[in-house]
């Protein structure tokens, strides 16, 4: 995926944990970094094609601090720093739908980072 389509996707698909009342927006100025705030130490967050979950279990069976259900009963990443990222990397790999996207490790210290990294090319 392009880095534009990427920032769209994540747009289109951001699920706020919490929302003010109707009419309290006026003039409030919201910003997303696609990079999780994380832009200077090139951390990427993972992020799930929501709309084409299954809901099958696996990711939220693998780490409920990651990842979440939505009211639609679709998963989403609820914390992409909830868990190791190889927890991350083993949800993309048992997604029977193939639509999570590990990103990048937030810990570039953990343990077997190189080997995770390379197995979660594919699915980014
Ligand atoms: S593993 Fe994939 S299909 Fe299953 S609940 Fe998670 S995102 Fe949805």
């Amino acid at each position: 995926m392009q880095t534009d389509e990427r920032i769209q996707h994540i747009i289109d698909t951001f699920e706020p944990a919490w929302l003010p009342p109707e009419g309290e927006l006026k003039g409030v100025v919201v910003a997303i970094d696609p990079a999780g705030g994380g832009a200077s130490n090139g951390f990427t967050p993972a992020y799930i094609d929501s709309n084409e979950c299954t809901a099958c279990d696996e990711c939220i069976n693998i780490n409920a601090k990651i990842f979440a259900y939505n009211d639609k009963k679709q998963a989403y990443v609820k914390d992409p720093k909830g868990g190791p990222f190889k927890d991350l990397v083993k949800a993309a790999e048992k997604c029977s739908a193939g639509v999570i996207h590990p990103g990048t490790p937030a810990d570039p210290n953990e343990k077997g980072v190189d080997k995770l990294m390379k197995r979660a090319e594919k699915f980014n």
